[in-house]
């Protein structure tokens, strides 16, 4: 589980986040909503350990993590601008974090394989991140987060450099991965199209506080205020 309690981060005399609570059951795929600013990536950084809370308690799993570096935290985060290591192929640069950690090689080779396969990249990896499409660079950011098997995978808006198509389709590997796996994921994004498809729960936010949190349905039917209501769409 990720469990938030009473979260808040402020960037001296700005309030970015505050009164975040909630807890995330194990397996669970979770969207965080709302307009440019609201907090979700501050929120999102946090939990990966990039920025420290200014009050509040985080937990991933047992573990009180606030003070746990990003490094030793068991999380896996992708940015919109997923930076590649130009340099390696494609298969290095999803094997990275496994041979950081020091995996077996057997094992690595394995993983690289089956994270390749899933995410159509299997005849790619040979290839430079300039010899790839945006699309697929965009896959094998992914890949290389997910191949480490985290506990918790945090993804920053990861398809919003994509075309119409190419979204739809690497959000249909993405919610098959998803399903494979079983990894508790925080996906970030402001297209409600993306959250009522993708999430198992809806937290939308607005100025840095939780509007309301619920299951993509509910929320859409019963909105919570005026502001829930237009962000996502829902009928008068
Ligand atoms: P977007 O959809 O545009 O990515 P967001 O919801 O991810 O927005 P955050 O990046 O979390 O928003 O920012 C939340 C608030 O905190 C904003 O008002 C932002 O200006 C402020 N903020 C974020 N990082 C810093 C920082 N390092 N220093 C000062 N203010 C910051
Ligand atoms: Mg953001």
């Amino acid at each position: 589980k990720v469990r938030l309690e009473d979260i808040k981060r402020r960037f001296n005399n700005v309030t970015a986040i505050e009164d975040i609570t909630f807890e995330i059951p194990d397996g669970e795929f979770w969207v965080l909503v709302g307009p440019s600013g609201c907090g979700k990536s501050t929120i999102l950084r946090t939990i990966a350990g990039l920025e420290t809370a200014t009050s509040g308690k985080l937990f991933i799993g047992e573990q009180l993590v606030n003070n746990v570096p990003a490094r030793q935290r068991d999380v896996a985060m992708v940015f919109q601008n997923y930076a590649l290591y130009p340099h390696m192929t494609v298969a290095q640069n999803i094997a990275f974090g496994l041979q950081m950690r020091k995996v077996d090689q057997r094992i690595i080779q394995e993983r690289v394989v089956n994270v390749a396969r899933s995410l159509s990249l299997e005849h790619l990896l040979d290839r430079k991140p300039k010899q790839l499409s945006g699309g697929q660079q965009q896959r094998v950011a992914l890949g290389r987060a997910i191949a480490r098997e985290p506990q918790v995978f945090l993804l920053d808006e990861p398809l919003s450099n994509l075309d119409a198509q190419l979204r739809d389709d690497t959000r249909a590997e993405l919610k098959q991965l998803h399903h494979q796996l079983g990894i508790t994921t925080i996906y970030v994004t402001h297209d409600q199209v993306e959250a009522m498809t993708l999430a198992d729960k809806i937290v939308v936010l607005n100025r840095g506080r939780i509007q309301q949190i619920g299951d993509p349905q509910t929320i859409y039917a019963h909105p919570a205020n005026e502001m829930v209501a237009t962000f996502l769409g829902s009928p008068p």
